[in-house]
């Protein structure tokens, strides 16, 4: 593509909201950083995006987000939401520090992709904050959503980062970065219950209609439309929970203003994948109840669609609600036990697999066994083979699960070679381990960003073995266990 990307942004961006000063959004301004430099920039997804990728590692483009570039006529705006945090209604709350560029239009269909870029200024908004994000933040985000999309998880992406002198004040003083995002749609399920808790029905079914013009054109004229958005945001967020448990990802802050409506993984913070295999795992330090431990997230899942179906009882009868909200715990089941059963290279699941997989979760806590290595020896499990064992203090328990498990294989046809690289396009040598992001935000924080660089391209492939980084597919050093995240970001 010869001309620069940011006109075909504008292009596009002009149709959905010209008129900046309506009920969803306000105008702003990119608000200047002080000597920005780029961290990083992400050549696949700009690839993915039909952008050069020149143009946007160029000197122009970095201009441009750290508000150092008065010559374009984009016109950025920052939307309105609320939103419940930790089961609590919060009010209004954002978008307090992201603005969104514009509009990609994508591919032979045109579908539209929003850019954001997250750390840039103040917005109407932001309330009492500053509208910046930290370099140590956004790194953790641009790895950890790129990671996720490696993994083949529904989520929000990062095109590329800049970092700033700008001085940030948290509980130290930290300098300031900006991140710029990429969604098909930065739509909560907070965006909805902003103008629902505000009485504002006409604007809830605009915004709904606002989405499902833009991702569901095929509904646009159908009577039940209002019904099938909550249907699909109830099973794509099944699925998308799904996947997160069957690769050990932890969210840590599941808020509904934290929750896409298109079941994206949205707003990256003190997320973690898990180490050793612990249900009551919690990765946000902030969070001492609990509320989003790692066992509790498909609950939360529910809890969250409940707070969106009420958002919708101007549009549904309560009938139709309850219909739609029934088939999460279905969806998800179906869903997750079909990973966990791939996950063991079981082709199908069945109901009896169930136990097989409970057993093993439940040897696996009880040994606290890393859960990524784990799986990625259970790949080489054959009647030869049965070391995965060493994972295990209690290794008869584990023989006696083996042999059950071995004979679950012996029912499908496949050999063990065929099965063993199933199970590793689904099993990944590489997850974003809270140890690797701190060592690239330590080594970014003193001028380096070579190991962001090099994070970018091994977790962007998980499932690859790209030997000259191993280091990374082992135990995670004792250090790692001291990490305390936090919402501070
Ligand atoms: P989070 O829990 O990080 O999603 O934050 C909740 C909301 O607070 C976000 O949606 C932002 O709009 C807002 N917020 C968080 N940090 C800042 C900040 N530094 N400046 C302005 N708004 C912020
Ligand atoms: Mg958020």
């Amino acid at each position: 593509m010869s001309v620069f990307f940011y006109n075909q942004l504008q292009q596009h961006f002009g149709h959905r909201f010209a008129d900046a000063n309506n009920r969803y959004c306000s105008p702003v301004t990119v608000q200047p950083l002080d000597q920005p430099q780029w961290v990083s920039c992400n050549p696949l997804l700009a690839e993915q995006l039909g952008i050069d990728s020149q143009h946007v590692a160029s000197e122009r483009f970095l201009n441009l987000i750290s508000g150092g570039d008065h010559g374009t006529d984009l016109k950025p705006i920052a939307l309105v939401y609320s939103g419940h945090q930790f089961g609590v209604w919060a009010g209004q709350l954002g978008d307090g520090r992201a603005l969104t560029l514009g509009e990609l239009a994508i591919g032979d269909k045109g579908e539209l992709w929003d850019l954001q870029l997250k750390g840039a200024g103040t917005t109407p908004y932001s309330r009492f904050a500053d509208g910046r994000a930290v370099l140590r933040s956004s790194i953790r985000e641009y790895l950890g959503s790129e990671a996720m999309h490696g993994l083949h998880i529904p989520t929000t992406r990062a095109l590329c980062l800049a970092s700033s002198q700008t001085p940030v004040y948290r509980e130290e003083v930290e300098t300031a970065a900006v991140l710029c995002r990429v969604a098909r749609s930065h739509i909560r399920f907070g965006s909805f219950e902003h103008f629902h808790y505000r009485g504002e029905t006409a604007e809830v079914k605009a915004l709904a209609d606002y989405v499902i013009e833009r991702h569901f054109p095929a509904w646009v004229d159908d009577k039940q439309r209002y019904r099938l958005l909550l249907e699909n945001a109830v099973v794509k967020t099944a699925q998308m929970i799904a996947h997160w448990q069957s690769v050990g990802f932890c969210h840590g802050v599941m808020n509904t203003d934290n929750m896409s409506i298109l079941g994206d993984t949205l707003d990256y913070g003190p997320f973690a994948f898990l180490d050793s295999y612990d249900p009551e795992f919690i990765c946000n330090h902030s969070d001492s109840g609990g509320r989003y431990s790692f066992k509790n997230q498909p609950a939360v899942g529910m809890w969250n669609l409940n707070a969106l179906a009420t958002a919708f009882t101007s549009m549904l009868e309560s009938e139709e609600i309850v219909a739609c909200l029934k088939q999460y715990e279905p969806e998800y089941l179906t869903c997750y036990r079909q990973r966990m059963a791939a996950k063991l290279g079981l082709g199908n699941y069945q109901d009896s697999d169930e136990q097989l997989i409970n057993e093993l979760l439940s040897l696996m806590a009880k040994d606290r066994v890393d859960y990524s290595i784990f799986f990625r020896k259970l790949c080489d499990f054959s009647p030869e083979d049965n070391s995965a064992r060493n994972h295990f203090i209690h290794r008869h328990q584990f023989d006696d699960w083996a042999k059950k498990y071995s004979q679950r294989l012996t029912t499908q046809d496949l050999d063990v070679c065929q099965r063993s690289a199933k199970m590793r396009s689904i099993n990944p040598k590489y997850v974003l381990r809270n140890y690797m992001a701190q060592i690239a935000i330590e080594k970014a924080e003193s001028g380096d960003y070579g190991e962001v660089e090099r994070l970018l391209k091994i977790l962007q492939s998980p499932f690859e073995e790209h030997p000259n980084a191993t280091e990374y597919a082992g135990h995670p050093p004792d250090w790692a266990a001291e990490i305390a995240i936090s919402c501070s970001s």
